[in-house]
């Protein structure tokens, strides 16, 4: 039996942690750093490389350097956060036969579950290396917002890496879990992660051990990348003003300028100025073209990044309102993310929240920290702790005129089990298609899509008169499960809803929301 492990596999970095004796301790990478970034890349030939030296040359090798395949991970090709996002990277992005987004690179295709198991099974070395013993179980950490199929991807991650993924949980409840377990106070906690691409706001009460999230809210295309590309823009401005050169058709001097706009980015969290200086970026008629800029102020980052800045303010103030609290109701303000080190943001959080911010965890480590304590849950080594979770979407099936009638409301305690009755409505009908979706829209097909199966052999009867009790079960990784049973005859059917895989829509007996009257 091989040792259990916390991971907070992120967009950008994946950091990990081992809980023993009760104690967590951040596990290095190869190289002996305490996060390592979420990056593969692929040679000419030979083997991946994971990790900072896949990030290390990203310069030379854009089109073959996937990273952020967390946003690809259980999406269809079609979604249409897909686009934006494709317009973000320099590689290829393509529809598998099934129509998932999948990478492709060399001359293979990869699905996004291939790329982040490369990830998890260098982790799982350093891991090994790091413990002196084989690791083969982890908790894995994701965003409150993941639904079932980027779950369920993230789950198959594992399988390939060989991983068993003993439980999922949301990132904002581990930042949660590790700050209260070392701190052991009851408090009502707001977790703000700012990471490298995405905003989450949630909210939540640790009473007894016991946390639960009372609401939750973001921005899912908000993140350190976008600080970077107003930096980018900047230096990009900048030396097209100089040297009349526009540099953004050049995939070598756009990684460069990346890169140095987002150490400057860093950089300016803790000094007022800083250098810019990247020599031969293009040459010009009369010989090389170099960018340089002795003092980029602190203040001009801030006045770019202004309006993300605004951003973080409306997902704040919603999450509040579901959760029916006030700011004075918090005790505390949980940082979380690499992006949270910028002084703008932590004066944001501020003029939002008040001086309440906890200034005593890592940003960087506190999820991968409350993984490992949640793996201390589970092997019994932490006691008198339990973890509620909440389901961030509402969870139903299309019923008559392609509505969506919700059996799982939003933000309901998870694990839970809810049913609900429907009736027929057609003559004679004897069968039924249960299509189970997620999301808030009164349109079904403005959700996403989970699932279907079908309850055959209804009894014939007149329209209405059949009913059929649908049962929806989420458990405790928030993977759903769904049956169905007609009433009269007991016949039922159930599924463990998979990642929906492009199925033929073929006809569909309706269902319409059954009221005993
Ligand atoms: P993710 O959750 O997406 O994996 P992280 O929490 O690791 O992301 O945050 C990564 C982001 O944080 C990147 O955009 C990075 O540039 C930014 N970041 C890291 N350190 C700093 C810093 N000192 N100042 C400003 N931004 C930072
Ligand atoms: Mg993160």
């Amino acid at each position: 039996m091989g040792c259990m492990i916390g991971i907070d596999l992120g967009t950008t970095n994946c950091c990990m942690a081992v809980l023993r004796e009760g104690v967590p301790t951040v596990i290095p990478g190869r190289q002996g750093h305490r996060t390592m970034p979420s990056v593969v890349a692929f040679a000419d030939e030979g083997p991946e490389m994971v990790g900072l030296i896949a990030q290390r040359q990203a310069v030379t090798n854009p089109h073959r350097t996937i990273y952020g395949v967390k946003r690809l991970i259980g999406r269809k090709f079609d979604d249409e956060a897909l686009q934006r996002f494709q317009a973000m990277v320099p590689y290829d992005v393509v529809a598998a036969d099934n129509g998932d987004a999948w990478v492709q690179t060399r001359d293979d295709k990869y699905s996004p579950q291939e790329v982040s198991a490369l990830l998890l099974r260098e982790i799982k070395h350093c891991a090994e290396e790091f413990l002196g013993e084989p690791v083969t179980e982890a908790i894995v950490t994701v965003p409150a917002y993941f639904n079932d199929n980027q779950r369920q991807a993230t789950k198959d991650a594992g399988k390939i890496a060989g991983l068993d993924i003993r439980h999922i949980i949301n990132e904002p409840t581990a930042a949660a879990l590790g700050y209260s377990t070392e701190r052991g106070t009851d408090q009502c906690l707001a977790v703000f992660d700012l990471g490298g691409g995405t905003f989450d706001i949630t909210l939540l009460r640790a009473t007894d051990g016991v946390f639960e999230v009372l609401a939750s809210n973001g921005d899912t295309f908000l993140g350190g990348n976008d600080f970077d590309q107003c930096l980018f823009e900047h230096l990009a401005k900048t030396f097209q003003d100089e040297h009349g050169h526009d540099l953004r058709d050049d995939p070598v001097a756009v990684q460069r300028l990346k890169e140095a706009a987002e150490a400057a980015k860093q950089e300016l969290s803790t000094t007022e100025t800083t250098a810019v200086n990247l020599p031969f970026l293009a040459a010009g008629t009369s010989g090389p073209l170099h960018l340089k800029i002795d003092a980029l102020r602190r203040e001009t980052l801030e006045e770019l990044a202004a309006p993300l800045l605004s951003r973080l303010e409306a997902p704040c103030r919603r999450a509040l309102d579901d959760a029916g609290i006030s700011v004075g109701d918090l005790d505390q303000v949980l940082l979380v993310g690499g992006m949270t080190r910028m002084p703008a943001v932590q004066r944001k959080v501020e003029e939002l929240f008040g001086e309440i911010t906890a200034r005593d965890s890592n940003p960087d480590e506190i999820v991968a920290t409350g993984a490992a304590y949640q793996s201390g849950i589970m092997s019994g080594q932490l006691q008198d702790v339990v973890l509620l979770d909440v389901t961030p979407h509402s969870l139903g099936v299309k019923v008559k005129d392609d509505r969506m009638s919700v059996v799982i409301e939003r933000n309901t305690t998870i694990p839970t089990s809810e049913n609900k009755l429907f009736a027929t409505t057609r003559p004679g009908q004897d069968y039924v298609d249960i299509e189970v979706y997620q999301g808030e829209h009164a349109d079904a097909d403005r959700n996403t899509y989970l699932g279907r199966f079908t309850l055959e052999d209804l009894p014939a009867k007149a329209a209405g008169k059949v009913t059929v009790l649908v049962t929806f079960m989420l458990d405790a990784d928030g993977v759903l499960h769904v049956t169905a049973k007609e009433t009269e005859t007991g016949n039922n059917a159930s599924v463990r809803i998979e990642p929906s895989s492009g199925l033929s829509q073929e006809k569909v007996g309706e269902l319409v929301l059954y009221h005993a009257s």
